[in-house]
């Protein structure tokens, strides 16, 4: 399915999408990826919804992502006696290892690292820092804090700890269990929550081992301190602005936002805007102006993909959500200043045969005011460095490998289309140019860039590229490197 816009749309399955007819309805609205979050999912249902996602796909003979989002190392209080208590403002509150319940003085704390690294002085944020409080005294087996904002706070209610550095890797024991789970299920992007440090990506990655691509959650305080490292580590990006928020000062995470989409654009690397998009869209068939606005900010800055979280997970109107942002993309990245706007980031090409090819296929395709770029590519990385330039056209994949195609689900402006290798140069421009024309991306009498590594069909660089035009019939030109100078004038603005 041909999608008319570049920017691709994320949705996170729950309740209110995991029926397989919901999830169709969802995909032919526009979903190019859906989210399984692990912290809801057993592995009989991550099994089903991935398997559901893969029949679709199958019907629409698309290539649709799947992301499984593990819980990470998120951390809970204890029980308290009749479920939850009032703190009083600049009480004292303690967090200690009983185990018996607890009272408006003092709770079960479950994660014995917590003692170790909370210092005097730390923050500590709880039930998404609607209470604050800050620690005065720390012993082994207990943390004593003052109330800066109090009020009602539940049991197991998520604590976190913005300017503590906890020694805890990337995995927690459900965590392992549920990569073996993603894994399993063949996901084609893992995401990993609450990543403190690049070593943390890394070690996954060695896990992984090449299985799934990795997309690192930002959402702590000091992956912000490593993000070039992290940025460097990673396969994609999220900017998990939920729990950002929460962490940070709100008022800090749209210049962090703006800041993670620039990094990780640079490095050719996919970033995903995610939380609360369309949160009033929860209840309410139309969006707020707010909210439109916030994802037309996202396409204005180039942004891979946003998401949906609670809005199509638990939400009454998912499949209004996405025609929401389906119909922003579209009209923001028609609009007259889109293309400056999106430029802004500085992009220069790496010293490397993929860029180099990459920067020439865009501006091939500009100068000649050609209808797409043709991307023959095995693992994707030519793809992301043609994406990474954010061309004004149509960037096709074409590939042989599922997998490939399902990442790619992921990044900015490219529609993967499964192909065998073709046989020899006539057969690749053939091939191109039928798929480019059958699948609607190039009109007849139009022209491309083809994009290929030489010798075909063994991995290996992308070291060519080649101009090939559509006769009027929508077949390949015979003079296919010359079209534009044997044409009439004019005859290009029919195309
Ligand atoms: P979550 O991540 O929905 O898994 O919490 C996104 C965020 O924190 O914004
Ligand atoms: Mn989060």
């Amino acid at each position: 399915m041909k999608r008319n816009r570049r920017m691709k749309l994320v949705a996170t399955l729950g309740p209110a999408s995991q029926p397989p007819d919901m999830m169709e309805r969802l995909f032919i609205a526009g979903v190019d990826v859906f989210r399984i979050n692990m912290s809801h999912s057993s592995h009989e249902l991550a099994t089903e919804l991935c398997n559901s996602v893969r029949a679709v796909g199958k019907k629409h003979r698309h290539a649709i992502g799947v992301l499984a989002d593990l819980q990470g190392p998120k951390f809970r209080l204890g029980e308290f006696h009749s479920g939850r208590v009032f703190v009083n403002d600049s009480a004292i509150f303690h967090f200690d290892r009983d185990e018996s319940l607890g009272n408006a003085e003092r709770v079960f704390l479950p994660h014995p690292q917590i003692f170790e690294s909370v210092k005097p002085g730390h923050l500590l944020l709880l039930d998404d820092g609607k209470i604050r409080m800050r620690v005065i005294e720390t012993k082994k087996d207990r943390i004593s804090a003052q109330v800066l904002t109090g009020g009602a706070l539940a049991s197991r209610k998520g604590i976190s700890m913005p300017e503590t550095i906890l020694p805890v890797g990337p995995l927690t024991d459900k965590d392992r269990l549920d990569l073996d789970c993603a894994l399993r299920i063949k996901a084609d992007w893992i995401a990993l929550s609450f990543v403190q440090r690049h070593e943390d990506v890394e070690e996954v990655k060695k896990i992984v081992d090449g299985r799934a691509a990795i997309m690192v959650k930002i959402e702590k305080p000091s992956a912000i301190d490593d993000l070039e490292k992290i940025i460097a580590a990673g396969d994609g990006f999220m900017v998990a602005r939920g729990d950002l928020g929460v962490e940070l000062p709100v008022e800090r995470v749209p210049s962090l936002q703006k800041q993670i989409v620039r990094q990780a654009r640079a490095a050719g690397k996919p970033v995903v805007v995610a939380t609360q998009m369309l949160e009033s869209m929860i209840s309410s068939p139309v969006p707020t102006r707010a909210e439109v606005s916030d994802v037309a900010t996202a396409v204005f800055d180039g942004a891979d993909a946003v998401m949906l979280s609670a809005e199509s997970a638990v939400g009454q109107y998912p499949v209004e959500a996405i025609e929401v942002m389906n119909r922003i993309a579209i009209e923001v990245e028609n609009d007259a200043s889109y293309d400056a706007m999106v430029h802004a980031v500085d992009l220069a090409p790496l010293p490397t045969g993929a860029d180099a090819i990459a920067a020439a296929s865009h501006a091939i395709a500009d100068t000649l005011e050609l209808g797409a770029i043709v991307c023959y590519t095995a693992t994707g990385s030519t793809a992301l460095r043609v994406a990474r330039e954010r061309p004004g056209v149509t960037v096709i994949g074409l590939t042989p490998i599922e997998e490939t195609a399902q990442r790619l689900s992921m990044v900015w402006g490219i529609q993967t289309v499964l192909t065998g290798d073709p046989k020899d140069l006539a057969d690749m421009v053939r091939k191109a140019c039928r798929i480019s024309f059958d699948e609607g991306f190039v009109k007849a009498g139009q022209g491309m860039v083809i994009t290929a590594g030489v010798p075909l069909g063994s991995p290996g660089a992308t070291n060519m590229i080649r101009i090939a035009y559509l006769n009027e019939d929508g077949l390949p030109d015979g003079h296919t490197s010359e079209g534009p100078i044997r044409r009439a004038p004019g005859r290009r603005a029919q195309g």
